[in-house]
């Protein structure tokens, strides 16, 4: 086991307390950049043994594989399902998440040797799907460059879902990707009103920055798809908020709406729960009724909110995610999340 605190021009070492052994990894090296965009986040810099993850439970999912170069997010959703697993590696679940970013440094070399190695046989790579590979981090490291170029090179299928406005860096090795295997992008946005974006996803893209994303990637031949999520209950779920939503995603070009309810499970309830108190306290004891059995909101409820966006998006001319095509993006029941929360891989919203 060994500690190296590096630091460069803008960077200054950091007082780490990270176990090395909980990041799987035997060398951490802790980093803070002295510029307002990393201001108050520390970098735990890691050279992962492996960067493809099976998902547990993947006979449930629409698909097997995921790399995630980064664990914790700066784009600091308070709702973030990937909450939880922070503290598997003793970091916090509510600041730490967003402030104590794990770094995969050789993400894109070790993407390169696996997709080289016998034993792969090209399935779907899912990415995104635990936190954000193109949060603010990835404007620093350029992990995904290499990582798509690798897919790329080995033809891989591969889909990534995001809320970063970074990815249009990524463009045009989207596009080399595109011309020799399937590529899916998603975008998630679940509403459009400013003042909630400010307080429930302070550290991401606005919303129409986000729809500029699908605009931009429908110009250059990549279809986009928006994974209208989360719709929050009593916040952002009235007719007329559904309604501007579906049509800027239609009007920005999106392929398809898939409309999710907030669901809110251990690790992200108690963040999100604080900031409903402290936001919107009366609504506090709807929501205990609403989530008192568990998770996810009633069935019925979210049974009304996707007819209401798959009407929507009739009106406006973009289907529903076709149900009977693969669909890249999706998330896990109860039964896969469970199993998912038990191991390194989880599911989460973007
Ligand atoms: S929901 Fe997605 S974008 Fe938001 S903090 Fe979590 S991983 Fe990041």
């Amino acid at each position: 086991m060994r500690w190296d605190h590096l630091a460069d021009d803008d960077t200054t070492p950091a007082r780490g307390t990270a176990n090395p052994a909980l990041f799987g990894t035997d060398v951490v090296t802790t980093r803070t950049f002295d510029t307002p965009e990393f201001r108050g986040i520390t970098f735990h810099e890691v050279r992962a043994r492996s960067i493809v993850n099976r998902v547990p439970g993947a006979s449930r999912m629409p698909f097997e594989w995921t790399v995630n170069p980064y664990r914790g997010c700066t784009h600091a959703c308070v709702y973030c399902f990937a909450r939880k697993t922070h503290s598997y590696l003793d970091l916090d679940t509510g600041l730490g998440f967003d402030s104590q970013i794990v770094v995969k440094v050789n993400a894109p070399e070790l993407l390169r040797g696996q997709l080289g190695s016998r034993q792969w046989h090209g399935a779907h790579i899912a990415m995104g799907t635990n936190v954000d590979c193109y949060q603010r981090a990835e404007g620093r490291y350029r992990l995904m460059p290499g990582i798509i170029a690798a897919l790329r090179d080995h033809a891989n299928p591969f889909s990534i879902l995001t809320k970063g406005t970074l990815i249009l860096r990524d463009l045009e090795l989207l596009r080399q990707a595109a011309e020799v295997t399937e590529v899916g992008i998603s975008v998630s946005v679940g509403f459009l009103d400013d003042e909630l974006w400010r307080t429930v996803e302070p550290g991401t893209p606005s919303p129409e920055r986000r729809l500029d994303v699908v605009r931009v990637l429908g110009d250059h031949g990549i279809g986009c798809g928006v994974l209208m999520a989360p719709v929050i209950p009593f916040i952002g779920d009235r007719p007329e908020q559904l309604r501007a939503t579906v049509r800027a995603i239609a009007a920005a070009g999106a392929t398809s709406v898939t409309p999710l309810v907030l669901h809110l499970r251990p690790g992200a309830r108690e963040w999100f729960m604080g900031w409903l108190a402290e936001h919107h306290p009366r609504l506090v004891p709807r929501y205990e009724r609403m989530y008192a059995a568990g998770a996810y909101a009633p069935t019925w409820y979210q049974r009304r909110i996707t007819r209401q966006v798959h009407e929507l998006a009739a009106e406006f001319g973009i289907g529903p995610a076709d149900r009977g095509a693969p669909r890249r993006i999706s998330l896990p029941d109860d039964t896969a999340t469970a199993a998912a929360v038990a191991g390194p891989t989880q599911l989460t919203l973007l």
